[in-house]
């Protein structure tokens, strides 16, 4: 049987949470049998949430079998694996004294105490407020939470009219969503204003801001949140052999795309915010740009072969193990083919990128061209 028959079509989904649900749901909607494996992680209030974990993976693109344990134990056959393992929200903190009556809150806090607050006839109090929407500090406001306090701002200036400035330092506005939602807040009477130096200075229930352009008083401040990446990416990393950011976020490999999903390793992808800090918008369309590259891997009766690929010659290995220690793609494993044992390169799972030719200790390995090797098919 051929190593194409042999093609799993389903796709591992691992995360919990809205990435994950999204990627399951779109998977499936595309005819594919999804496993989703809800990863271990930690409740609000800092309780575990159980989940499965990855113990293991052996095999290549096309044909994983991933080994489960936690809640209910499986090995389980996969043709690709997707991380969508979502991020995680951390507060903002500010050097604020204790006792202050001034409301701080999330954008997402904010409306929700807008809603409240106008379901008891507070309308009134809210259209006198003057709030500060602080972006950019101390550090640059993430892509994705940045996003959030403008639709918030647009949210509650229609609902409540409060006078809202928003101070700024790197704020960049370069999606359709962020450009709309900057020009609608700004239609709304919303202030902007850009800073390199702010003060705060907090008095019993309001604060002053003093920046390049003067001070400004205000009676409630909305701080964007902060994101860090999953808890649970360094562990799936090391286990699935990918990268991860400076940032602790995982890493496409982004060599053919503005941005990808596919990682080092050939059949796994990351999709949503554990890989990327964006707008709802552009979320969307990496969760497209996935499926794209999962129909693009699958939907066809073989596995796609790269251009140019590395080949052992069995003979002339003398089973180092140097190229399965060191490629960066895992695509080398140990076979045993009549009575030789030697190394073999996976073809679909291997990048081309010569590294294992260069370390051969007895220049066992040479890289081919696909064309080549299917004019010899053919003879
Ligand atoms: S590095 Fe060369 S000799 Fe060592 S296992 Fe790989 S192919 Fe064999
Ligand atoms: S060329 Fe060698 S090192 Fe590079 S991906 Fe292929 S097998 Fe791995």
């Amino acid at each position: 049987m051929s190593d194409a028959a042999l093609i799993d079509r389903s796709v591992m989904v691992v995360g919990e949470g809205a990435d994950a649900r999204g990627a399951a749901s779109a998977l499936s909607d595309a005819g594919y049998a999804v496993v989703a494996v809800p990863h271990p992680a930690k409740n609000g209030d800092g309780s575990a949430r159980p989940g499965q974990r990855i113990a293991s993976v052996q095999g290549h693109v096309g044909r994983f079998r991933v080994q489960l344990e936690g809640a209910s134990e499986a090995t389980v056959g996969v043709g690709a694996i997707v991380l969508a393992l979502g991020n995680r929200r951390l507060p903002t903190d500010l050097p604020r004294p204790q006792g202050t009556l001034l409301p701080v809150l999330t954008p997402a806090s904010w409306v929700a105490r807008v809603h409240d607050d106008l379901a008891v006839e507070y309308r009134v109090v809210w259209a006198r407020r003057r709030v500060i929407v602080l972006l950019d500090y101390p550090e640059s406001t993430p892509k994705e939470t940045a996003a959030e306090a403008l639709r918030a701002i647009s949210d509650v200036v229609e609902l409540a009219h409060p006078e809202v400035c928003v101070y700024y330092r790197d704020l960049q506005v370069d999606t359709h969503s962020l450009e709309r939602l900057a020009r609608r807040t700004r239609e709304l009477g919303v202030v902007y204003c850009r800073y390199d130096k702010l003060e705060l200075s907090f008095e019993d229930d309001h604060l002053v801001v003093s920046s390049e352009e003067g001070q400004r008083v205000g009676d409630v401040l909305v701080v964007a949140e902060r994101i860090a990446a999953p808890a649970a990416a360094p562990e799936l990393a090391e286990e699935l052999g990918i990268l991860l950011g400076d940032d602790g976020l995982l890493q496409d490999v982004n060599m053919r795309y503005v941005s990808g999903s596919q990682t080092v390793r050939r059949g796994v992808y990351v999709v949503g915010r554990c890989h990327l800090d964006a707008d709802a918008e552009t979320q969307a369309a990496d969760l497209q740009r996935l499926l794209g590259e999962i129909v693009e891997l699958l939907g066809r009766e073989s596995l796609p072969l790269p251009d140019e690929y590395a080949d052992v010659s069995s003979e002339e290995c003398v089973r180092c193990l140097t190229c399965i220690r060191t490629c960066p793609h895992q695509a080398v494993e140990l076979r045993s083919t009549d009575d030789v044992t030697a190394a073999y390169v996976v073809p679909e799972a291997c990048w081309g990128c010569g590294m294992c030719v260069a370390n051969c200790p007895v220049r066992a390995i040479s890289l081919v061209g696909a064309e080549h090797l299917v004019k010899q098919e053919v003879v």
